[in-house]
């Protein structure tokens, strides 16, 4: 029999694991690997028995952002526009100011009077697209973001 490692012909040989390898060698190659009955137990074996778990979990496919993300980004951006909470006050001392009627302020900016009526109450909340014709005529801030 020869010695795997250095090809000494020798009676006695050992089977030793080197770099994850079994090999049978000599007494003097013996020292460069590692016992197999030790192997086991060695810190290199447990590193390479825990190996194929690892590349399980790195074999799992990523993440993809999924459509009820999309959606919600779709949301936020809708919701970021919010009417000021004392809009009415806004409106009514900026039209008194300016010293329109409702009647006249409605005519400017092509809503109902019974629509700014309500407004000025504070029962109806102007969309965004009529706040934002409610800022530039009267140039206040109706509408602000989240
Ligand atoms: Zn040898």
């Amino acid at each position: 029999m020869e010695c795997e490692l250095c090809g000494k012909k020798t009676d006695h040989l050992k089977k030793v694991k080197i770099d994850g390898a079994v090999m049978a060698v000599c007494s003097d190659c013996e020292k460069f690997g590692t016992p197999l009955e030790n192997y086991r137990n060695s810190p290199i074996a447990k590193k390479v028995q825990s190996a194929p778990t690892v590349q399980v979990n790195i074999r799992q496919p990523p993440m993809h952002p999924r459509t009820p993300v999309k959606r919600t980004k779709k949301d936020v951006n809708i919701e970021e526009l919010e009417i000021v909470p004392d809009f009415a006050e806004i409106i009514r001392l900026s039209r008194e100011g300016i010293g329109l009627s409702q009647e006249e302020f409605a005519a400017k900016i092509k809503e109902k009077r019974t629509s700014i009526a309500a407004i000025e109450r504070g029962s109806l909340k102007p969309d965004i697209k009529t706040a934002r014709k409610i800022e530039l005529f009267l140039k206040v801030k109706l509408v602000e973001k989240f």
